[in-house]
């Protein structure tokens, strides 16, 4: 149904056989090359922006030792993901503490750690903020209603009206923090590029409503992630996405232009993962069906749960590709229902698919590694390997 070379090259895919082939399924390997050259295009289509690598899309050390290596800063959502990221003897003024959603004593413990940089959507976590951050730069981010044309919306949770931002930015500065920019995601693997052109439109508004009737400079727009990954659905290229935000923001803001900061997640990290799953059980539903199921042993608990409403397609091979192929439904391992990836989208596999076959989910190195279960029904945690 796939072809693997429009996913991965000849030579990562060699690269992978050989370095999987005595693993235990389920796993995943990320290839850390992979990583690296998605963070080089990232800069070279945006060199003006700074990049704050959101750490959750794969927080495994060697992939954050290497990107620290490399200079990137780091959009950071809870005391863990700090812990571990001053291991690397990142500086404090590369961190950003950009969750909306914290506790007054987790803002404390950043501020003691020199973290400086602050996101808020509300009165309350501004309050706190100003209480146990004195003095921090601060910016607001704004609500987008991006769930048409994202696969990941990740709306209505965070941010907020700009009015209220435009409140919220006047309060800091009464707190005696620093109004430092506003900020948006647009929605994870945003396949419509337009949708940047609102949000800009919206935050230029806000500077300059600031600036007229405050006597407020903010200096700074944080751009958010939803830079595509390589899945099923087509997207428009990087420097796609590059070339016309870019115009956005010149028609906007023209000559003066703010600082560009960048939270790419799933477009630096997502093409540089294969998980590899074994096929456990092949069967019908009754003896006429037209469809399999094909239960293997990763799911929604240990690796997939971006599968969630069958959101993120993962393009799915195997060793018997290039034959006759039948419609199957995808399922994991474990006692619940739910615990279904792709039956509505139909995905073909190869009629002599048997069980103990390995089937190979491209594109998995994005919020697939720790956003699972630790042991639901006994099954461990899926493993990772990191590939230089
Ligand atoms: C998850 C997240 C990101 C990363 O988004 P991607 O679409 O994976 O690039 C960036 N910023 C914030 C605040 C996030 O929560």
């Amino acid at each position: 149904m796939f072809n693997r070379a429009d996913y991965v090259s000849d030579k990562d895919w060699q690269k992978f056989l050989s370095f999987s082939k005595d693993l235990e399924t389920p796993n995943i390997v990320i290839n850390l090359h992979t990583i690296k050259q998605n963070f080089i295009r990232l800069k070279d289509s945006f060199p003006y922006a700074r990049i704050y690598y959101a750490i959750k899309a794969n927080p495994g050390e060697p992939v954050l030792k290497m990107l620290s290596e490399m200079g990137i800063c780091f959009d950071i959502a809870s005391r863990y993901e700090l812990d571990r990221i001053l291991k690397f003897d990142v500086s404090p003024d590369r961190l950003s503490y950009g969750n909306t959603i914290k506790k007054a004593k987790d803002i404390e413990y950043f501020y003691q750690k020199g973290v400086r940089m602050f996101a808020t959507d509300s009165k309350e976590d501004l309050k706190n903020i100003a209480k146990y951050a004195p003095g921090s730069r601060v910016y607001v981010r704004i609500l987008i209603d991006t769930s048409a044309t994202a696969d990941w919306p990740l709306s209505r949770k965070f941010g907020c009206h700009p009015d209220m931002a435009y409140d919220l930015i006047v309060m800091a500065k009464k707190l005696g923090l620093t109004p430092y920019g506003i900020s948006f995601h647009v929605g994870s693997q945003q396949r419509d590029i337009g949708v940047w052109n609102d949000a800009i439109a919206k935050t230029k508004y806000l500077f300059n409503s600031l600036e007229v009737e405050e006597g407020i400079r903010l200096s700074m727009i944080n751009m958010g992630g939803g830079f595509p990954a390589n899945y099923v659905e087509p997207t428009n290229n990087l420097s796609e996405y590059a070339r016309e935000i870019t115009r956005y923001l010149e028609e906007d803001f023209g000559e003066e232009m703010p600082e560009i900061i960048l939270e790419p997640g799933r477009s630096l990290v997502g093409d540089s993962g294969i998980l590899t799953s074994e096929v456990v059980l092949i069967s019908r539903k009754n003896n006429t069906a037209l469809a399999r199921w094909v239960y293997q042993d990763a799911g929604k608990f240990n690796g997939l749960v971006e599968t969630l409403d069958e959101a993120i397609k993962y393009p799915v091979i195997t060793e018997k590709d290039g034959g006759k192929e039948t419609e199957v439904i995808l399922a994991g391992p474990t006692c619940d229902s739910m615990d279904i990836m792709y039956e509505n989208i139909k995905y073909k596999l190869p009629i002599d698919l048997k069980i103990g076959d390995k089937l190979y989910w491209l594109t998995t190195g994005a919020y697939t590694s720790t956003y699972a279960s630790v042991e639901f029904n006994g099954f461990p945690p899926i493993k990772t390997y990191f590939m230089e």
